[in-house]
């Protein structure tokens, strides 16, 4: 089944399939996240593209899978695996454009 859900500036696309022991998630996240830069603290947008697999199990699960990130819920939610991925891009190590200019300046 083909989904589509944004939250806060990220997009998942991609099939949603309903198997035996979860719910698979196969598509692509795209979007631009909000994020601080870990130099200057100022704020800017992230530009996010990336595929993705994932596989939402009920709690408690103890299994573990190589090709897919495990999201542990009770209820399939699919704009709260999105919030879990912004939290995530925003624990990077983020650097914005203008701090990434001033790092190659200082190399030479
Ligand atoms: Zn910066």
């Amino acid at each position: 089944m083909k989904r589509e859900e944004c939250f806060q500036g990220l997009c998942f696309s991609g099939e949603v399939e309903k198997r035996r022991d979860g719910i698979y998630l196969e598509g692509k996240l795209k979007g631009k996240v909000e994020v601080e830069c870990i130099r200057c603290l100022s704020p800017f947008l992230q530009p996010v593209e990336e595929e993705v697999k994932f596989k939402v199990v009920k709690t408690p699960y103890s299994g573990t899978d190589g090709e897919f990130d495990i999201f542990e819920m009770e209820k399939f939610d699919l704009k709260e695996i999105l919030r879990s991925e912004v939290e995530s891009i925003r624990n990077d190590y983020n650097i914005c454009p203008n701090c990434q200019g001033r790092e190659i300046d200082l190399e030479f």
